[in-house]
């Protein structure tokens, strides 16, 4: 818990300094992970323990390149730093550079000092510097900079105990500036002292020139008494970052010293192979194959076992409470329900593995690299190319996947368009309807016409995707700063601790965020599914009895009969009959109706709840069913309610129709808002409908 005696340290950097890695080593799995207020950026605060039983709160801010805000990430780091009551307002920051960029790094590491707050220097990856050829001059920097330096190698783990030690001295730190803030302008800095004399001038021209407010200070009233125009205060910026820049040479010259010829080339090399215009997509793509391939072979056995304990406790429950709706509610709504969440976590964590180990590598920001071009043109970024190909497995994890998208649109254009991969649960859906409606045959003596279906359908996912990627770049009107930086962060062996600790956090984020709503929609389709007004439904074993006085039913067809009795009866099934009128335009009849509305707490449910549907009189092998589907005639038409042209209709509907309730509630945890999820379902249901029931009225 966040504690008011414990010290605050606030971790600051740029990205791919090793920020992550640092917070880690400190704080263990001692993390809470949240949202600040009001935006989508990850907030993560850590606990540790100091020598002399000193406690402290450590807050990892989002990885930024300077105090002057062009992004959220930035802002939020921006909008601490102004605020002195904010409860996290650190005590001490340690600012986290890399040993290799050190001159890049330093430039934020001079603003957070000119704010005067105690600051510690961290420099990361010292165990690079032999390779390198890398020497510093420690008690030089430390001299220049005003600062304390650890001189540290997170993925080693030296140093570490070194920084503890440090931090606990941070009263006697040095809160001097590095830059005299009167150098961008002293005319204009003097006369805002003379007003503000209470105040650090260099606040004051944060306040100016960023989009916020601090204590009392009003950025509007400041800046009615010192006007200037946005591209006067964009120069100055210039200039304030050129006498930075200036300072930090001047210290390196003396403090850093780089013998080049020890580092090799081996970086360069392998860049233009992985970053090539046709070998870079080959080895992508290879990539990405093993990694699917793997996904789906090594979650399957984790998932059926997940899917196996939740049936034999749901059965087990069922038989040893007491006969009730209480027991009906804990083995048919709330064990299912959330085995439906937990059957997702194999997957997930499978993924978000792979995920972090080609980011921890520094492969990734090559693919970024590689796919921006292509992806630019239709309005998302190169870092949608992850969530894009993992939504094949599932859109939850893959929406997730989103978050390292800076661009605000970007990031929101790839969520939307996301579900319209293909993802893992249309599966069993596609191979029922295909089974019955394409002809198990071969087109030029080798391919076949199911085989080739399915692929099909992958392929118009995808395309889906991008092309309402196009329309929504066109149509939403956001303005966020496209700000690309192609950071080409150096070859490393990935941490474990770093991939491990990544997983588990995704997986939490999916179990307690998508969790909750998913077991509450699971419940209430129990409800609807399980309940039904009047006779026909509560005396169902009454009226199975006397329809089929003449003929007699083993106790399993007898009870297979009763469940389709109350199925039919009970108020999905009253809905089913509801919803035809709209539905038999597409082919449709009230029992597909009942499927449809009851796989919307997840797409694999349409295949048992046609099951149930269809086990009347039957046994519960499934080639029965598939046989009585496919006798199955509709009285209204005459025809069979599975031929062609309703086939096709079906399997275009679950392609383009938003019939999964864990995305609307992922979506809403990414976006914050329920506006978009529910935008997205209208129109991506809307679209399925429209485009099923003209290829229906095609083709019947
Ligand atoms: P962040 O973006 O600043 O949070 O950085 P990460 O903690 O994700 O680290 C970026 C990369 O640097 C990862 O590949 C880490 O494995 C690697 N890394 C982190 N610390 C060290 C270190 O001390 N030495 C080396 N050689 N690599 C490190």
């Amino acid at each position: 818990m966040v504690s008011k005696q414990n010290i605050n340290i606030a971790l600051i950097g740029n990205p791919n300094t090793g920020k992550t890695s640092v917070f880690n080593q400190l704080t263990g799995l001692n993390q809470q992970v949240g949202n600040y207020p009001g935006i989508t950026v990850e907030k993560k605060i850590g606990f540790c323990k100091l020598p002399n039983n000193i406690k402290a709160n450590i807050l990892d801010l989002p990885g930024t390149y300077s105090l002057n805000a062009s992004s959220i990430d930035e802002n939020v780091v921006i909008e601490l730093l102004l605020n002195k009551n904010d409860k996290l307002y650190p005590d001490v920051a340690l600012v986290v550079t890399d040993v290799e960029n050190l001159k890049r790094n330093l430039l934020l590491f001079t603003q957070i000092k000119d704010l005067a707050i105690p600051t510690i220097l961290v420099i990361n990856m010292a165990d690079r510097m032999k390779f390198k050829g890398i020497s510093l001059d420690i008690p030089y920097l430390e001299e220049h900079l005003k600062t304390k330096i650890a001189l540290i190698s997170s993925r080693k783990g030296f140093g570490i105990q070194e920084l503890k030690e440090m931090i606990i001295t941070y009263r006697t730190l040095s809160t001097e500036p590095c830059l005299n803030a009167s150098v961008i302008d002293p005319e204009y800095f003097d006369s805002l002292r003379k007003a503000f004399p209470n105040q650090l001038l260099y606040k004051l021209w944060l306040v100016i020139t960023q989009d916020v407010n601090f204590l009392n200070l009003d950025r509007n009233e400041i800046r009615s008494s010192f006007t200037k125009s946005h591209s006067d205060l964009k120069r100055l910026q210039q200039k304030e970052t050129i006498k930075r820049y200036q300072f930090i040479n001047d210290v390196l010259k003396e403090g850093l010293n780089i013998d080049s010829s020890v580092a090799k080339d081996y970086r360069s090399k392998l860049d233009r192979v992985l970053t090539h215009k046709v070998w870079g997509y080959v080895i992508f793509f290879l990539i990405l194959f093993v990694i699917f391939q793997s996904i789906f072979e090594w979650s399957t056995i984790p998932m059926d076992f997940i899917d196996a304990s939740f049936a034999s406790l749901s059965a087990y429950t069922a038989s040893s409470l007491p006969a009730g709706v209480l027991t009906d509610l804990i083995s048919q709504g709330i064990i299912p329900g959330i085995g439906g969440i937990l059957i997702f976590i194999p997957q997930i964590a499978f993924l978000f593995m792979f995920i972090s180990i080609l980011e921890e590598s520094g492969y990734m920001s090559r693919v970024v690299f590689l796919m921006d071009k292509i992806m630019r043109k239709f309005g998302l970024s190169g870092k949608s190319v992850v969530p894009l190909i993992s939504g094949t497995a599932c859109a939850i994890p893959a929406i997730m996947a989103t978050r390292n998208i800076e661009n605000w649109k970007e990031r929101l254009i790839t969520i939307l368009v996301t579900p319209f991969t293909t993802c893992s649960a249309r599966l069993p859906v596609y191979a029922i309807i295909i089974g019955l409606v394409i002809p198990d045959e071969h087109i030029f003596g080798f391919l076949n016409m199911q085989g080739l279906t399915l692929m099909l359908l992958y392929l118009l996912g995808f395309a889906a995707a991008i092309f309402s990627a196009y329309i929504l770049n066109k149509i939403l009107k956001i303005k966020s700063k496209t700000y690309f930086v192609v950071e080409m962060p150096n070859y490393k062996l990935p941490l474990f601790k770093n991939v491990g600790i990544n997983v588990i956090e995704k997986t939490k984020a999916f179990v307690f965020g998508a969790g909750k709503i998913i077991l509450a929609i699971s419940i209430v389709l129990w409800f609807l599914a399980s309940y039904g007004p009047g006779k026909d439904f509560n005396e169902a074993e009454k009226i199975v009895t006397e329809t089929n006085s003449n003929k007699p039913l083993t106790s399993e067809e007898f009870e297979n009969a009763v469940a389709s009795q109350k199925l039919e009866n009970s108020y999905i099934g009253i809905m089913g009959k509801t919803i035809e009128p709209a539905i038999s335009p597409l082919g449709y009849d009230w029992k597909i109706g009942i499927a449809i509305i009851s796989s919307f707490a997840a797409r694999e449910v349409f295949v048992g709840t046609l099951a149930t549907i269809y086990s009347v009189g039957g046994t519960d092998n499934e080639g029965t069913i598939k046989n009585k589907m496919a006798a199955e005639i509709n009285p209204a038409t005459g025809q069979k309610v599975f031929n062609f042209a309703s086939g096709i209709s079906l399997l275009l509907f679950y392609a383009f129709a938003l019939q999964c309730a864990s995305t609307l509630a992922i979506t809403k945890k990414e976006t914050n808002s329920w506006k978009w999820p529910v935008g997205q379902l209208i129109l991506m249901s809307g679209f399925a409908y429209m485009v099923a029931l003209l290829a229906y009225q095609i083709l019947k």
